[in-house]
C-alpha cells in the first residue's frame, strides 16, 4: 500500500515560504494499493487539489474519498476538485451523516450561490453520497474498511484500511479522551461517559496497526496552557497512543496552522532526542505534503 501525502496542515491552509517543506495545504491523503492502482482518498482538503491534477492522467477513473468530518479543512478542496466535472470520473463520498440525503445536502451547502459560483448540479462525474460510522464495514476494489468515533467537538470518524495483511489507521481531529470528552455519540451510549473506557476501546481498535496517521496539532506545552478542549492533541499524547497501541509506525498531521517548518524540525530533533534517551523505539516521522510513503 502506497499512501500519498497532499495536505496536512490542520484548520487552514498556510500558503509561504516558511511552510515550503511540510507543506500548507490541509488534510488530504490517497492510499494506493501498488499490484492494482486502485485508490481511496482520505478528506477533501485543499490538498485535493494537487491530487486532481494526478488523476486527470490516471487510468483509474472510480474511487472512493472518506470523510473524516465537515470542518472546513477537511472538505475546503471539494468545490475545487477537478475530476468532479468530468464525465468520465465515479465517486462515492462517504461522511458521517445519518442518511445519504444529509450527507448530499452538507456538501451541497458548501457550494451555495453566497460561497461559490457553480453547484453541485454542475459537476459533470458520476457523484453517489453514503453515509460511515461505527457500526458500518465497507470493501472497496480490495481495501476493506472499518470506523470509529473519535473524540472532537463534532462527530468525527477514524478510519481503518486494510490492503493484504497490512492496516493504517487515519486518526486526525481527535483529543485524548482522558484530558477532555466531547459530546459522545449515541451508537458510544453504553460506555457511559467514561474516557478510561473509551480510551480502552481505541487502543483496541488501533493495536499492532502497520502505520498510525495522527493528529499532533500542539506541543505538549501549547495544550496544556491554551489549547486544552480544542479537539485535538499535542505530539506527547499521540506519542504515548501509539506506543501503547503498539503501532509499528507513527506519522505525525495536522500541523497547526503558524507551525513553520523550522519549528517542526526542531521539535523534530527534541522528540528523537527524548526516544534515544527514554529508549522508545518507534518509526516516526511527521507528514510532509507531496511525499510518498510504503507500508
Ligand atoms: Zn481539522
Ligand atoms: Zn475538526
Amino acid at each position: 500500500m502506497l499512501v500519498n501525502f497532499f495536505g496536512s496542515r490542520g484548520s487552514l491552509p498556510s500558503p509561504g515560504l516558511e511552510y515550503n517543506e511540510y507543506g500548507g495545504n490541509t488534510s488530504c491523503i490517497q492510499i494506493v494499493d501498488k499490484e492494482t492502482s486502485n485508490f481511496i482518498i482520505l478528506d477533501g482538503g485543499t490538498g485535493l487539489r494537487n491530487l486532481a491534477t494526478k488523476l486527470l492522467n490516471s487510468d483509474i477513473t472510480e474511487s472512493i474519498i472518506l470523510l473524516s468530518h465537515f470542518h472546513w479543512d477537511h472538505i475546503l478542496g471539494i468545490p475545487f476538485f477537478k475530476p468532479f466535472y468530468i464525465p468520465k470520473f465515479k465517486f462515492t463520498i462517504y461522511g458521517p451523516k445519518k442518511t445519504k440525503e444529509e450527507m448530499y445536502n452538507t456538501i451541497n451547502h458548501v457550494l451555495a450561490e453566497d460561497y461559490f459560483p457553480v453547484n453541485f448540479e454542475n459537476f459533470k462525474a458520476d457523484i453517489k453520497f453514503d453515509t460511515f460510522d461505527e457500526h458500518k464495514k465497507i470493501q472497496f476494489k480490495n481495501f476493506k474498511i472499518e470506523a470509529l468515533w473519535t473524540n472532537h467537538p463534532c462527530y468525527t470518524l477514524s478510519y481503518k484500511i486494510s490492503l493484504g495483511n497490512k492496516t493504517l489507521v487515519y486518526l486526525t481531529d481527535h483529543e485524548p479522551y482522558t484530558e477532555r470528552l466531547h459530546k459522545v455519540h449515541p451508537q458510544l451510549e453504553s460506555y457511559n461517559n467514561s474516557g478510561s473506557l473509551l480510551q480502552a476501546r481505541l487502543i483496541n481498535y488501533l493495536a499492532d496497526c502497520d502505520l498510525l496517521i495522527i493528529d499532533a496539532e500542539y506541543t505538549k506545552h501549547e495544550y496544556k496552557n491554551k489549547y486544552r478542549g480544542w479537539g485535538h492533541s499535542s505530539i506527547n499524547d499521540s506519542i504515548q497512543l501509539a506506543l501503547e497501541c503498539r503501532a509499528k509506525q507513527v506519522i505525525l498531521h495536522h500541523h497547526g496552522q503558524e507551525r513553520t517548518d523550522e519549528q517542526i524540525n526542531m521539535i523534530y530533533s527534541q522528540l528523537m532526542q527524548l526516544f534515544k534517551q527514554s529508549n522508545i523505539n518507534i518509526k516516526c516521522t511527521y507528514a510532509k505534503e507531496n511525499s510518498c510513503l510504503e507500508i
